[in-house]
């Protein structure tokens, strides 16, 4: 019988994966809780790095892997980003030729944008809705290989959780579907998990509300290891909102966008009454060299201590300015029209005449499921190892936003995009050679029927249970809290003692979660069961994230707790600070580790483990300081 596979998401990491799957004339099912072309990779505005060098600044996928490397502070594996990034300009000349509209300069030639962390002009685009068009190319090509009779999809299905042989190799999985609540399970001989990040644990973020990470968190609670769970980016730039935050895009300082604040404190004249000299430029005066294109933790960091420890917010309060008024109004409409609109539509002001306000917000993780790699000792990947991607339970891959190999404790901007095409790319031929491996043994995604049918009885059981739940506490009530709670205790500074006060809070919220009442007792689209069960896997994944944060004692990108913080080096050049350079070794040789998540009954157990990568004599970059001033 020929191997069936799955693929759990229809974002860009997940289509990539079925592209390659159906490539090689595989059967691939593709599940998605939402039609594919509303994943959440639609949202996705300024570009897709890949160093082309088109402007002749000495750019190559070298540089980008040093950028991306110490963007993350030296805690992402050293092999799957030197792959993505070596690939990266194949990506985009990929996706130019499948017909994404790129911008282009005059000459006609694909236009590169800067972005933060990096000197390079290193980032495609198109306008500032990138995302939408790469998905829209993507599922181009998808939609081929379903009218080819090779993809089925599963939309408006929601993953359940992973079916696991006594062996602990995953053969499947269990589904909902969410229109008529109908419970099934499928078989297959390897099963992508692409589901995206959890931005929804922290309720308000720049993330589309699916984002619940519930499908991670539950594979976490079967057994995956989740990884790096403390590392949760928030931007720098979002226009705060009751509902959501809308993001800002870090293009509009790629394009000569400037961040400020007025010197004198209170000072409530309009913008253009307060002269170039009484304009406070933060990021440029403190890191001359980088200005407004710091990396996102580094101008996160900032714009929150000039509002929270200086006091110079805009009217006192939680804002500061984004300026992109200076630049002509023609230019911003070509090159960000779609946020230019955004901006426009939330907040009644055109900012192509007056300086935007806008704050950090929470916007992606740089953790997720653990996964393997195999690479030689140039630290190259093996092409079509069937360890690529494969987390610790066989059988059951993961790609894109929810796993955690290419960002370490810090993403650059526009990584993102590029780490979920390569990673689908790659994973795609690894469940092969997985499946083929194994052929001998279970093909053909010939589960047991007994194991299949047990599974999917489990399913309708405990959701018959939530159904039947009567108790005084409302799940959203519960979901709103804990995005309270985690915005309060692990964002942008963290406290021990807020940590401790919070894994008491997130403990107790579990108690609460046991007495919910259902709310809705419809048969079909009954949307409060599924976010009843989704809540618990959230307050897992919760619990995790803080007991992570609870036990990294150090700064490291995303993660700041100021007691911690290295001291502030007596050199311009951090590395002719012997003192300040034992101080770094120190740190480093404590927690240049991974934070491993493995799940219990009793609570998240929480280890650090050394990098692989860094374990050999020759890694492809030693660790060094990071430091843009
Ligand atoms: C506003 C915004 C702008 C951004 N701009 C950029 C940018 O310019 N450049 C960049 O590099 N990055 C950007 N990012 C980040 C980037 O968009 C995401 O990290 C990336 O698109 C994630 O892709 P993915 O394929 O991993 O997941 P997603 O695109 O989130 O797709 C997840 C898929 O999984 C499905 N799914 C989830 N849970 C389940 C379940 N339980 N059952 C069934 N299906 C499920 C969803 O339906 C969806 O199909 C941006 C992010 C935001 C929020």
């Amino acid at each position: 019988m020929a191997e069936r596979y799955i693929v759990v998401g229809g974002g860009l990491a997940g289509l990539a994966t079925v592209i390659k799957l159906a490539e090689a004339g595989k059967h691939v099912d593709v599940f998605s809780i939402v039609p594919v072309k509303r994943s959440h990779s639609v949202c996705a505005q300024g570009g897709i790095n890949g160093a082309v060098n088109t402007k002749g600044e000495g750019d190559s996928p070298d540089v980008h892997v040093k950028d991306t490397l110490r963007g993350g502070d030296f805690l992402a594996e050293q092999p799957p980003v030197k792959g993505m990034c070596y690939a990266a300009p194949g990506i985009i000349y990929l996706l130019d030729r499948m017909g994404v509209p790129f911008s282009r300069t005059p000459e006609g030639l694909l236009d590169f944008r800067r972005f933060g962390g990096t000197m390079a002009h290193r980032t495609a685009f198109a306008g500032a809705s990138t995302g939408q068009q790469l998905l829209y190319a993507l599922d181009e090509q998808v939609r081929r290989y379903e009218a080819e009779g090779l993809v089925r999809k599963f939309e408006y299905w929601e993953f359940l959780g992973a079916i696991k042989d006594e062996q602990e190799v995953c053969r499947g999985i269990v589904a909902l579907d969410v229109r008529t609540m109908n419970i099934e399970a499928f078989p297959a001989d390897a099963v992508m998990l692409a589901t995206g990040g959890p931005g929804i644990v922290y309720g308000r973020s720049t993330n589309s509300l699916i984002n619940t990470g519930t499908a991670a968190a539950r594979t976490y609670q079967d057994g995956a290891i989740y990884a790096n769970a403390e590392f949760v980016q928030v931007h720098p730039t979002a226009i705060p909102g009751q509902d959501k935050h809308r993001l800002m895009s870090e293009s509009a300082r790629g394009e000569g966008g400037r961040v400020w604040v007025p010197r004198k404190k209170g000072d409530t004249r309009e913008t253009k009454d307060i002269p170039e000299s009484e304009r406070w430029y933060f990021l440029e005066e403190r890191y001359p060299k980088y200005r407004n294109l710091v990396p996102r933790d580094v101008a996160t960091r900032e714009i929150f201590s000039v509002c929270r420890d200086d006091g110079m917010g805009l009217d006192g309060g939680d804002a500061v300015y984004l300026d992109v008024s200076h630049i002509p109004a023609a230019t911003l409409d070509k090159k960000l029209g779609g946020i230019m609109e955004i901006y426009e539509k939330f907040q009644g002001v055109d900012p192509r005449h007056h300086p935007m306000k806008i704050f950090p917000a929470v916007h992606y993780s740089m953790g997720g499921l653990w996964v393997d790699y195999e690479a030689d000792a140039k630290g190259d990947l093996i092409k079509d190892s069937p360890r690529q991607q494969m987390t610790n339970i066989q059988g059951l891959y993961a790609s894109g936003e929810c796993d955690y190999a290419y960002h370490g404790a810090n993403r650059l901007g526009a990584n993102s995009l590029v780490s979920c095409i390569y990673a689908g790319f790659i994973s795609g031929p690894a469940m092969i050679s997985y499946a083929k491996n194994k052929a001998s043994s279970k093909a053909g995604g010939d589960a047991p029927s007994g194991l299949l049918e047990s599974a999917k009885k489990q399913w309708q059981e405990k959701f018959a249970a939530i159904g039947k739940m009567s108790g005084s506490e409302n799940p959203y009530q519960i979901g709103h809290d804990m995005g309270e709670l985690m915005i309060k205790a692990a964002t942008v500074v963290k406290k021990n003692s807020e940590l401790d006060v919070a894994l008491v809070k997130i403990k107790e919220m579990k108690e609460r979660w046991h007495k919910v009442s259902a709310l809705d007792t419809g048969r079909t689209l009954n949307q409060a069961i599924s976010y009843t069960n989704q809540l618990w896997n959230m307050l897992e994944l919760a619990d995790l994230m803080l007991k992570a944060s609870r036990l990294r004692d150090e700064c490291r990108g995303s993660h700041y707790k100021p007691e911690f913080n290295l001291p502030t080096p007596k050199t311009h050049d951090p590395t002719q600070d012997p003192e300040w350079m034992a101080a770094w070794k120190k740190r480093n040789d404590t927690w240049l580790k991974a934070s491993m998540g493995r799940w219990s009954a009793s609570g998240p157990n929480v280890t650090f483990e050394p990098l692989r990568s860094l374990q050999t004599e020759t890694p492809i970059l030693k660790p060094e300081p990071r430091w843009y001033g």
